[in-house]
């Protein structure tokens, strides 16, 4: 094989990609990421933040990490195993022990760091993973790095889930077995099918894993996908993020106790790798509180999402079959919808194209993430910004 060094191969293949407008541009923020962020110094309406319930501009949050970093310093200064455990630390995993209705939960620096560390501590080369092929990629990530076999099923098909179950368990190839999937799916925002998992999980002896990313703070009055069905009991390990509805960041496994024991000397994020701040923590605590408290911002976050996908449906836009807040808008062909996007931000709405190979050729989409914080007018003109360019650009008459 001919050699190729550093210069040669960044040239190539970053050539490539801006040939083909794929190169990823950013636009830094000028503002906090709320309903309203400013880009260039101009103000859009912003649809593409996960800070489902606002919570990362709440004044009860910037508060608590305020006075956590009077008390205890901006660095925990060590990983959790050392002497990085401050007492915030233990708090907030006893809280989402509680919000997640199971006996004991670990915090990780986030939730990509928690798949990194839950899966590979669990599952080997002697195993194998049944993983729904629209799973994140941290999952995806997580699954390689176990060096299990990983089985890929189609998008919640159970019948199909349930074949490669029954092949993978009468093989005699594996020891152990375990199925993952998403809680809500992020592209879609379609829900998992929990009860079903479980059912077939108990037929074939399953661990059962689920990423909820995308459902805390959302579905089952904002305690997640696991408890919108009531399978607390069911589900082994339940994934989930301080970062998106939670507002700050950071990931958490929540399960049994002894799965929790083993992680804590086990998993290689939280043996390697400095703990979460005392601002990040302390904050995170405050905003489990608020959300065991009341319903409120949940309940806000569900009317926002109904009103965009009414409006977008009403002016006959394919919005898809999402049952949550998240808010596909199907425009089609990868370059169209590349456009529709640049001309939304210029009319004054920021929402992201995703296209292949992010999803499936041919359904690029510009994706809408309404939150608790926006107001109707915010909504309205958004939903009239989406009706001047679709008629504009013929995506709708
Ligand atoms: C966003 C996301 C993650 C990553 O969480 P971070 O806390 O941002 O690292 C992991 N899994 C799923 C399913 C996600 O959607």
């Amino acid at each position: 094989m001919s050699s190729q060094t550093l210069e040669q191969f960044l040239n190539e293949n970053l050539e490539d990609l801006r040939g083909k407008g794929l190169y990823n541009v950013i636009d830094p923020l000028e503002s906090p990421n709320g309903p309203v962020i400013k880009i260039n110094g101009r103000e859009l309406i912003n649809l593409s933040s996960n800070n489902y319930l606002g919570l990362a501009t709440d004044e009860r949050l910037k508060k608590a990490a305020e006075q956590a970093i009077e008390k205890y310093g901006v660095g925990a200064g060590a990983v959790r195993t050392i002497n990085g455990t401050l007492e915030l630390h233990v708090k907030l995993e006893e809280k989402l022990a509680e919000f997640k209705g199971t006996e004991a939960a670990i915090a990780y620096q986030s939730g990509f760091n928690c798949n990194m560390a839950a899966i590979s501590a669990v599952m080997d080369k002697n195993d194998a993973i049944l993983s729904d092929e629209l799973n994140h990629a941290s999952i995806i990530d997580g699954c390689r790095l176990s060096r299990a076999k990983i089985i890929r099923y189609n998008h919640s098909d159970m019948e199909d889930l349930r074949a490669k179950a029954k092949e993978a368990r009468e093989s005699g190839l594996y020891k152990k077995l375990m199925v993952i999937t998403d809680g809500v799916f992020s592209m879609d925002g379609d829900i998992a099918l929990l009860p079903e998992i479980v059912e077939i999980a108990e037929e074939f002896d399953l661990m059962t894993y689920v990423d909820d990313a995308h459902g805390s703070g959302v579905l089952g009055k904002g305690a997640g996908t696991v408890k919108h069905f009531g399978l607390q009991d069911k589900i082994d390990f339940q994934i989930g993020t301080l970062s998106k509805a939670i507002g700050v960041v950071g990931g958490y496994v929540a399960g049994k106790q002894n799965l929790i024991d083993w992680l804590k000397v086990r998993s290689r994020p939280f043996l390697f790798s400095t703990s979460l701040t005392p601002a990040d923590v302390a904050a995170s605590i405050q905003s489990i509180e608020i959300l065991t408290e009341s319903t409120e911002l949940n309940e806000r976050l569900w009317e926002n999402g109904n009103y965009l996908k009414k409006g977008l449906k009403e002016l006959g836009f394919n919005i898809g079959d999402s049952e949550t807040p998240i808010t596909p808008c199907i425009i089609g062909e990868e370059k169209l919808t590349q456009q529709f996007s640049k001309r939304l931000n210029e009319e004054g709405v920021y929402a992201k194209s995703i296209v292949f190979p992010t999803v499936p050729a041919g359904t690029g989409r510009v994706r809408n993430m309404p939150t608790a914080a926006h107001t109707k007018e915010m909504l309205d003109k958004a939903i009239s910004i989406y009706e001047k360019v679709g008629k504009e650009m013929g995506v709708i008459n």
